[in-house]
């Protein structure tokens, strides 16, 4: 349960319409009214949490709020400081000891993708400049896990 209401029953009956947003605009149905009366709120099937029902956080929602109580959460930082992780854009080929920027970067103009690459054989590999026979076994085994 994420919303309650106040006992006003103008908003008690608006609070249907976060409800109708979420099934009849986004057609998803995450949430509807719940309960009567003074306890009357918006919630989740099972008052689960949005994360753990079919919510696409698509904001209908935040938007049909009557009385402004949900409200949209800016991630922009958050979604900045992962694009400047560089963990999270890190490739398998980095991981394979005896692969640099230069042998990487020459791989993936080859094969275009770590798939291709690791769908291709040994001799294949070798093929490459640079690419002896043990470091292609080792792109293998790296690429296999
Ligand atoms: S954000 Fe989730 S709960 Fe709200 S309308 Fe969209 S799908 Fe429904």
């Amino acid at each position: 349960m994420f919303l309650k209401d106040e006992p006003n029953f103008k908003e008690i009956m608006d609070l249907k319409k976060l409800g109708t947003a979420c099934k009849n605009i986004q057609k998803v149905s995450a949430i509807d009214a719940a309960n009567r009366g003074f306890n009357s709120c918006v919630a989740t099937a099972g008052d689960k949490s949005l994360n753990d029902v079919n919510c696409t956080f698509c904001g209908q929602c935040i938007q049909a709020c009557p009385v402004g109580a949900l409200k949209e959460k800016d991630e922009t930082k958050n979604v900045f400081r992962k694009l400047r992780d560089k963990e999270m854009t890190k490739s398998a080929l980095d991981y394979v000891d005896g692969i640099g920027e230069k042998k990487k970067a020459m791989l993936l103009k080859k094969f275009g993708s770590v798939k291709k690459i690791k769908e291709a054989s040994v001799d294949d590999l070798i093929m490459c400049k640079g690419i002896s026979e043990d470091l292609a076994k080792k792109i293998k085994a790296e690429l296999q896990d």
